[in-house]
């Protein structure tokens, strides 16, 4: 299995699904643009209210889109994505003084402005963005690290929104003008804009396209800026408000958003499904044995602790089995350390195949020791798992040249106790004890502690 760290922190990959699905978006683009084409400007019943809900839903998406990656970015400390949310963070910005300038957008008329004063906002939210675009472009290129410069990014936007509205509106004078023919949006001395803007996001698109490995991140973010250049080519050639070409830009508008938000969100669902099963299994990790995977040392110490004080609680009989496996030093010394380690394995598994009840705890005790916690088990009980545990570890007849009977084998000592007071160790001391005893009369055998009846102590 893989180390759960690195599992963890496993960049995600562009499958053929991703890849495909991409392609498949792009090309219905590019069919749909070359489609609509001959018919973007023919003109559509005005819907009230479509663009109040698109502005809507620029700002929404874009600011959740923006705020995902500024967290995302600050949090890995890499500024190529802070840049990217940058970008984002401009359209949702630029979208108040859009919806503000936007003929009926809010209310009947526009909020400041004149008519001309949308042609330019949208021109700088189309220039702003496609050049921030390509700023990540060239900064995903460079080696990660280095400052992220967050607030100093949001207030960047800011100041360009603010500037870029400034000059739409009160300094339009500064710009110049449009609408000369009355009707086309861009005409007369700006005629070309469109095609720079054009120019802009099929530059960005082309290096953002051009990553080597991209990230399914950067694969969507192709896909929304094909989504981008599909936009200005059909608001410039519907030409004016509720135009087929107009209507179906705004929804390129959303996709150039939406396509790199849901890729996001798959990589947020992606990311939670492997934490959650990370920490399963950190959680079982924490409590196993590294070699012969029964519980460990501090999964024993809880267990007993929590079995002594609930037997004390109910008055039952709380019993257990220390183990110690016989003459491992001389098995090591002729088998070497990883037969050794073979040998903990298979006396970990006999052990484990004998253990039925669900409150039973199998542990590693330390080195070649093991202990069975048997709750709710009297002594009796506790005498009759522990010699299953011998012969079967007697069937298994593990070769063990230096052992007088030449096989591997064990030695038990089992001891029950109703518990009364606080000290739960009082129960390792009994079974250590009654351990201590089956080595010294001869080891491979079942032994009680001196407070187990005499009669349940036979070997
Ligand atoms: P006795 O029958 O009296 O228990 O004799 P013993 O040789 O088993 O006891 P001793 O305590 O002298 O030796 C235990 C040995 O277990 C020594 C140590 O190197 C070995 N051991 C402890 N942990 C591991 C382990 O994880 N892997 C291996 N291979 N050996 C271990
Ligand atoms: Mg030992
Ligand atoms: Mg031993």
């Amino acid at each position: 299995m893989k180390p759960v760290g690195t599992w963890l922190a496993e960049e995600p990959v562009v499958g053929p699904v991703q890849r495909g699905l991409a392609t498949i978006l792009c090309a219905v683009l590019l069919l749909s643009a070359a489609f609509l084409t001959p018919h973007a400007d023919r003109p559509l019943p005005p819907l009230p209210g479509y663009m109040t809900a698109f502005c809507a839903a620029m700002l929404v998406t874009n600011l959740l889109l923006a705020l995902l990656l500024y967290s995302r970015g600050h949090t890995e400390e890499d500024p190529a994505t802070v840049q990217l949310g940058s970008a984002y963070f401009f359209v949702a910005a630029i979208f108040l003084p859009l919806a503000a300038v936007f003929p009926d957008a809010i209310v009947n008329g526009s909020l400041l402005g004149t008519p001309a004063s949308a042609v330019w906002v949208w021109s700088f939210w189309h220039a702003g963005f496609g050049l921030a675009i390509l700023r990540y472009a060239l900064r995903v290129r460079q080696p990660r690290g280095g400052p992220t410069r967050l607030g100093r990014e949001v207030l960047a936007v800011l100041v360009l929104v603010a500037l870029a509205t400034a000059l739409s509106t009160v300094w339009m004078e500064l710009l110049p003008p449009v609408f000369v023919n009355g009707r086309t949006f861009f005409s007369g001395p700006v005629e070309a804009l469109p095609w720079v803007l054009l120019l802009i996001d099929v530059i960005a698109l082309l290096a953002v396209a051009r990553l080597k490995d991209p990230t399914p991140e950067q694969l969507w973010l192709t896909v929304g800026m094909a989504a981008a250049c599909f936009d200005v080519w059909l608001t410039f050639l519907g030409s004016d408000r509720f135009s087929l070409g107009w209507y179906v830009a705004k929804q390129g508008s959303l996709f150039t958003t939406m396509a790199v938000l849901l890729s996001f969100l798959h990589a947020l669902a992606v990311l939670y499904r492997r934490v959650s099963t990370a920490n399963l299994l950190l959680a079982r990790l924490v409590n196993q044995d590294g070699l012969t995977g029964l519980a460990n040392r501090r999964r024993f110490d809880e267990a007993l602790e929590n079995e002594w004080r609930r037997a004390r609680r109910e008055r039952r009989p709380l019993s257990l089995l220390m183990l110690d496996v016989d003459l491992f030093k001389r098995y090591n010394d002729r088998y070497g350390h990883l037969g050794g380690d073979e040998c903990l394995k298979t006396v970990a598994e006999v052990i484990a195949h004998c253990v039925h009840r669900p409150a039973d705890v199998a542990a590693r005790y330390g080195g070649e020791e093991f202990a069975v916690i048997l709750p709710g088990t009297p002594l009796a009980g506790a005498f009759e798992l522990a010699h299953r545990i011998r012969e079967r570890l007697a069937a298994q007849a593990l070769p063990h040249a230096d052992a007088p009977l030449g096989r591997v084998t064990v030695s038990i000592g089992v001891a029950s106790l109703v518990p009364t007071g606080q000290d739960a160790e009082q129960l390792v001391r009994l079974a250590d004890a009654a351990l201590y005893r089956a080595k010294a009369e001869g080891r491979d055998r079942v032994c009680g502690s001196d407070r187990a009846s005499p009669a349940a102590q036979s070997a």
